[in-house]
């Protein structure tokens, strides 16, 4: 069984099918990218997986078997699933060490407990933020501390997937460079990473399997080397002709 099975999932906004059937499975211990033209239904496909901030019209969302698409976001969260956001999103006016802090409380349905503190201290250190940032306040990092951070939160919840809505959109060459090794430190770790990307290094770094969506709907899925080769693909970005609807 694979770790996260999505079946036969869509959320349209009004007559804007903006995932249109998704149908594939994210096996244990693999980073799977997720690459498509702007609008093709990235971000709203990992709304549908964690709830945040609404599940799917129609399908199923299993997580280890278990169906969670009628779920609260908190739910999903505390059964295993963490998210960043495409945008850098932190509490601003908490400092480094308190937004850890409210991912390992999961927003604080949890006490602040020493284990709470413990997790928030390691996310932190995974993703390279020393204990001389956690006094400082979120609003006042940098874009790259910022992503980072967020990447620490979700890393406190200590989830058993992770989805990585593009983390590397924004950041300089060294940054990028510096995100895959965190990236990589986080898998090695044991976490399963869905990751979606524009930047090619990025995903043909990191990914074990990649999924080319288009129009809310699967162009491709396989090996990178194989789906970036695909005409489908090439055409789809290229935009010489669009797969009919
Ligand atoms: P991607 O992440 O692949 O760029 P999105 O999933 O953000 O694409 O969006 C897919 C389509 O759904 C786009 O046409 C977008 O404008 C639309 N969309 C996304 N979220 C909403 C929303 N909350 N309300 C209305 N339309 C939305
Ligand atoms: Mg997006």
């Amino acid at each position: 069984m694979a770790l996260l099975e999505i079946e036969d999932a869509a959320k349209a906004f009004g007559s804007l099918k903006a995932v249109d059937g998704v149908t594939l499975a994210v096996e244990a211990g693999r980073v799977q990218g997720i690459a498509g033209p702007n609008g093709s239904g990235k971000s709203t496909l990992f709304n549908l997986v964690t709830g945040i901030p609404f599940g799917p019209d129609r399908g199923t969302v299993r997580l280890e078997g278990r169906p969670i698409e009628r779920l609260p976001a908190h739910e999903i969260a505390q059964a295993g699933i963490a998210r960043t956001f495409q945008r850098e999103t932190s509490f601003d006016g908490l400092t480094v060490f308190e937004n850890a802090l409210v991912g390992a409380t999961f927003g604080g349905r949890r006490k602040a407990s020493a284990p709470a503190r413990e997790a928030a201290a390691n996310a932190l250190g995974l993703v390279g933020l020393a204990p001389a940032t956690f006094p400082r306040l979120a609003g006042e990092l940098s874009v790259f501390e910022r992503k980072c951070l967020m990447l620490a939160t979700a890393c406190a919840m200590r989830p058993k997937l992770l989805l990585l809505d593009e983390p590397a959109s924004g950041l300089t060459r060294p940054e990028i460079e510096a995100s895959i090794g965190l990236i990589q430190g986080i898998a090695a770790s044991g976490v399963t990473i869905v990751l979606i990307e524009h930047v090619l290094t990025f995903l043909m770094s990191l990914s074990d399997h990649l999924v080319i969506l288009n129009g809310g709907r699967v162009l491709a899925s396989g090996s990178p080397r194989s789906v970036i080769a695909d005409p489908k693909v090439v055409e789809a970005y290229l935009g010489t002709r669009r797969p009919a609807a």
